[in-house]
């Protein structure tokens, strides 16, 4: 028996406390994901916006192109107004797209022919087009990355939450000084289950999935909770742990298996190994008929488990039970 000191003791957290504070890690991570999408999302508007910057660029260079095309009349017919006698004061020296406005402020004194007036509202049009275009694309740049650095800033924030509430988690569990198995059912979300059905037979990340006593092997969350105590009546009964040789299984192991032994593992994606609600057990339940077998087929019912109809015969499993119902 550890003896806490009085500062410890005045600290020692209730269970409820515990179970708020896992809400809100539970909360902290459901937003996480919420922002990952969005991400996700904001990628994929990205990929957009630089496809139709790439298309405004192209754009703008025919129009540069365009432009650069009608420069050389256009020179001549300022030269021309210029020369003219009606013109009135000098024109400037025609800079880059400065063409126009020189050309501007001598049409309105200078009588121009049909096509010159034409060819002066194509260079307008051309120059104004120009300009909104580089607008457009100087917007969608900015626009996009200040998109992404604020949604990159949020979920460096929401990740720091979750570590740091999972980090008080974790310390008020250590001070809670549990045993073992209160501690995998107060670390064990029920509402992990639903988030565990978002993934693929067989991908599910080990962070949705919740520990059993026998280390190393995870479960879906009900399943897990349920196997906690039907692994503690067994004890009760046997005097042991409950001896298990797999539990949830990815699509790689279960590939890798069902190559090794076709007809016995399922077909890859199939599995409710991967799904996390199904166990493959040992210490005599692998063995039909046996003590343990057979309290574990009248016991198991009480806490969700069952042995499927099939693995009495096709193919003969004894040691494969299943967590829900049959005929799912
Ligand atoms: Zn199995």
């Amino acid at each position: 028996m550890v003896v806490a000191s009085p500062g410890v003791a005045a600290v020692k957290p209730s269970i409820d406390q515990v179970e708020n504070l896992r809400k809100q890690a539970t909360k902290a991570r459901n937003e996480l994901q919420g922002l990952d999408k969005e991400l996700k999302g904001l990628r994929k508007e990205v990929r957009q916006s630089k496809k139709r910057l790439r298309e405004t660029l192209a754009e703008l260079a025919k129009a540069d192109e365009e432009f650069d095309r009608i420069r050389g009349p256009l020179a001549q017919l300022a030269n021309s107004a210029y020369q003219a006698p009606a013109a009135s004061g000098a024109l400037s020296i025609f800079g880059p797209g400065s063409a126009t406005d020189a050309l501007h402020a001598s049409a309105d004194v200078t009588f121009l022919a049909g096509s010159d007036q034409a060819l002066i509202d194509a260079a307008e049009e051309l120059r104004d087009r120009r300009e909104d275009l580089a607008d457009d694309a100087q917007d969608l740049q900015s626009r996009t990355n200040l998109d992404q650095a604020k949604i990159k800033k949020q979920q460096k924030t929401l990740f720091k939450r979750v570590d740091d509430l999972k980090n008080q988690l974790n310390k008020m569990l250590k001070n809670l000084d549990l045993d073992r198995d209160t501690e995998l059912t107060l670390r064990c979300d029920e509402s992990l289950v639903e988030d565990s059905k978002k993934f693929p037979n067989g991908l599910i990340p080990g962070q949705y999935l919740c520990k059993i006593p026998q280390q190393g092997f995870l479960l879906r969350a009900d399943a897990a909770l349920s196997f906690v105590k039907l692994n503690a009546a067994y004890k009760k009964r046997f005097g042991v742990d409950m001896c298990v040789r797999d539990a949830y299984r990815d699509l790689a192991e279960q590939q890798r298996l069902y190559y090794a032994r076709p007809g016995f593992a399922a077909i890859p994606g199939h599995s409710n190994h991967g799904l996390g609600q199904a166990l493959d057990l040992c210490g005599g339940v692998q063995t039909s008929g046996s003590v343990q077998f057979t309290w574990l087929e009248a016991n198991a019912g009480t806490y969700g488990w069952f042995h499927p109809s099939w693995a009495y015969s096709s193919p003969f499993e004894p040691w494969h039970w299943e967590f829900g119902t049959q005929d799912r």
